[in-house]
């Protein structure tokens, strides 16, 4: 090996050493994975028709009990609380396996996901709350909600007005809050409110658990999507000091805790989706004739075809890496930042190319093309827009907490 540009040689102790980088997976890790994959082939896939059937009728595509009967299935296979420690009953496995279960999960639109989790900032509850509120939510027997946002504060999230005001042992809460996931259909809240307007998002708001029959309001909110959010209202809603989740006026942290979990598992959701898509835009350009040949000739569709190849390779390694690193305990912000605008912005990308290669039929109700183009257009909004990762990222660079040389430095 000759001399380095900066005129260093490398060493023959570097060169000799043989790869640390390894791409492949664990022998567990490849187990898993393919458990997931034939689950979903055998299990899953087959539901499709009448999951889009009935979300046409603007029902739910998977009744409670159906969802039900398909988690106890896996759950007798081991699959239940897939990083849900062990010690409460789950699998207690890490990053990178949950991104290729979401991967392989992604691959089919019916809304199922495996049993046995609960939001991450649920373990850190008192003794007293887990038994009321973390194991029923592992078990699903209760559901729990994450209320953040407010009608003026979105992306600004240390904007929130929503207060809790302290009388004796106990706090009243007041405010409203907007699309809020799984909001209508919740038992208990995880809101969180300003204690101290002065300290704001600087040690002045406090999360709350807080059950429904507290007082709190909801109304679903209609959107574009299969399943909607909900706005909940909070009037003089009463809660015992206990309510606390955490330490009061640490709730900011445990929002980002919250919300920081698993930017990598979202992208890997949709890049399952895009893996399928993109078989089945395959597929159809293959059978398509126009002027007398299949579509898949022309260059204009294997153009496709290759930009989103690449993409959808891109978008693993992004995935795949800001999985590792959490599982290594290294900083995976900068990562799982990336990982989300990339996913969202050419997942986006994809699936309007496979809608385009499909032409009309795209368009229709009969495919499902339609309805994930409606679905992955949320990933670009939901826990941190576009824009907002673009601000995560170049902030951590211009400051100098990140390089544009990646985590190898
Ligand atoms: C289906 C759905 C489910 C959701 N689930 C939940 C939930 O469970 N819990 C919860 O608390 N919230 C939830 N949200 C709220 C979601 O996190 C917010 O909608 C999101 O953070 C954006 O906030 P916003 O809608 O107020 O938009 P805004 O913050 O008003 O942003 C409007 C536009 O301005 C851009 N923008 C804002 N600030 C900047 C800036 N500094 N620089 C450049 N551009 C900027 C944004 O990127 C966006 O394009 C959900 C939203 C949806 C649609």
């Amino acid at each position: 090996m000759g001399p380095l540009d900066d005129d260093r040689t490398i060493t023959p102790d570097r060169t000799t050493k043989g790869p640390t980088m390894d791409f492949d997976l664990s022998a567990e890790e490849r187990e898993i994975r393919d458990w997931v994959r034939t689950f979903v082939r055998k299990e899953i896939v087959p539901l499709e028709p009448q999951v889009l059937e009935r979300e046409r009728r603007n029902e739910r595509g998977l009744t409670a009990e159906e969802l039900k009967t398909l988690q106890d299935k896996a759950r007798s296979s081991g699959f239940f609380g897939i990083q849900t420690p062990e010690s409460h009953g789950g699998m207690g496995q890490g990053a990178v396996v949950a991104a290729l279960i979401e991967i392989e999960l992604g691959r089919s639109f019916v809304p199922f996901r495996f049993a046995g989790e609960a939001d991450n900032i649920l373990f850190s509850a008192t003794e007293e709350q887990q038994e009321t509120y973390l194991r029923p939510t592992i078990e699903g027997t209760r559901r729990s909600c994450f209320a953040i946002t407010e009608p003026g504060a979105g992306s600004d999230a240390r904007a929130i007005r929503t207060s809790a005001r302290r009388e004796g042992d106990e706090w009243v809460i007041n405010g409203e809050k907007t699309f809020i996931t799984g909001g209508h259909e919740a038992d208990f809240v995880m809101v969180f409110a300003v204690t101290d307007k002065e300290k704001g998002a600087d040690g002045g708001v406090t999360c709350f658990l807080v059950d429904r029959d507290r007082g709190w309001a909801s109304t679903p909110i209609d959107t574009m999507g299969e399943w909607g959010p909900a706005a909940l209202v909070f009037e003089d809603v009463r809660v015992p000091h206990s309510a606390i989740l955490g330490e009061e006026g640490k709730g900011f942290e445990l929002a980002m805790r919250w919300i920081g979990k698993g930017r990598y598992m979202l992208p890997a959701r949709a890049l399952g989706s895009c893996e399928r898509l993109v078989e089945m835009g395959m597929e159809w350009a293959r059978n398509r004739v126009t002027f007398g040949e299949p579509i898949a000739n022309r260059q204009a569709i294997q153009w496709m075809v290759a930009d989103s190849a690449v993409e959808i390779e891109a978008l693993r390694w992004l995935v795949l890496t800001a999985a590792w690193q959490v599982d290594r305990g290294l900083d995976s912000r900068q990562s799982q930042s990336m990982a989300k605008l990339y996913g969202g912005v050419k997942a986006n990308e994809i699936v309007d190319r496979v809608l385009q290669m499909h032409g009309g039929m795209g368009y229709t109700r009969e495919l499902p093309v339609e309805r994930w183009y409606r679905e992955l257009r949320l990933l670009r909004i939901y826990e941190g827009t576009d824009e907002i990762q673009r601000r995560t990222i170049a902030r951590n660079l211009l400051k100098g907490h990140a390089s544009v040389r990646g985590h190898l430095g």
